[in-house]
């Protein structure tokens, strides 16, 4: 579903990411840790052609993204990314920030939108709120409906970008179980976070990214009981 081959991506003279070699299966789960800095945002956001990539060649579900000539607009109806902050529209109620972008970009119907709406809220288990402002919400509810409002698309892929950052601790299980049902569903996932227990309860694969390289990848198991190489040492060490 997602391929990287040599991948290089550099802002100016800077190298944020070097030889990037990463596969991501249909229906895999892949979370992506690593010190700040280390290029997770960027590798993200090459995937849906946020940025662009040097050298090398993305493929993501078919699209050469590397490619100056892709359909970007195409690409990125096919996948849904949650940021740490929630970005909701502040003047537009719950229902209406997840109908958006299907009425607007898939021009479904508006009872198939509202159906659609009404079962993602059920799913990220806030039915109840489809009609208050985002400012009502607590900071977990808010981030459900982002999460929401990315399947809203119907997308192929979900790429999260450390979601439960922004959320006081007793708000970051509600998001987590969220995503860790999208994961039981098949979805394809990149996952950049810090939280290890849901990497290793969760993930199919570990990646671990220093300054703009992929260090290490494995197993849950393999990667936090078993880890190969010092700098994976040392930051698990640093953060557990
Ligand atoms: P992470 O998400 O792992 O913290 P990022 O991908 O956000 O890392 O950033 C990696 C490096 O690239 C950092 O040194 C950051 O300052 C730099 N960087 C990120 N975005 C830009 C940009 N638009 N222009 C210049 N440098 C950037
Ligand atoms: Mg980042």
């Amino acid at each position: 579903m997602i391929e990287f081959r040599g991948v290089d991506k550099f802002f100016g003279d800077f190298q944020v990411l070097t030889d990037v070699d990463f596969t991501v299966e249909e229906g895999e789960v892949v979370v992506v840790i690593g010190p700040s800095g280390s290029g997770k945002s960027t590798l993200l956001r090459c995937i849906n052609g946020l940025e662009e990539v040097s050298s090398g060649e993305l493929e993501v579900d078919g699209f050469p993204v590397h490619d100056k000539k892709v359909d970007i607009n195409k690409l990125r109806s096919e996948i849904g990314m949650v940021f740490q902050q929630f970005n909701l529209y502040p003047h537009m109620t719950v229902s209406q920030n997840i109908k958006l972008a299907p009425l607007r970009v898939k021009n479904v119907s508006k009872q198939e939108a509202d159906e659609r709406c009404s079962r993602l809220l059920a799913r990220v288990g806030i039915p109840e709120q489809a009609d208050k402002y985002p400012e009502s919400l607590s900071g977990g509810q808010q981030q459900r409906v982002a999460i929401a409002r990315g399947l809203a698309m119907e997308p192929r892929i979900m790429l999260f970008d450390e979601p439960t950052s922004a959320l006081d601790p007793e708000m970051i299980n509600e998001v987590l179980e969220a995503m860790a049902d999208l994961a039981r569903g098949g979805m394809t996932m990149v996952v950049v976070t810090h939280e290890m227990g849901f990497a290793r309860r969760v993930a199919d694969k570990v990646v671990f990214m220093d300054e703009g390289r992929i260090i290490e990848v494995g197993t849950p198991d393999d990667f936090f009981d078993n880890p190969k190489n010092e700098r994976t040492k040392r930051f698990l060490n640093q953060i557990v």
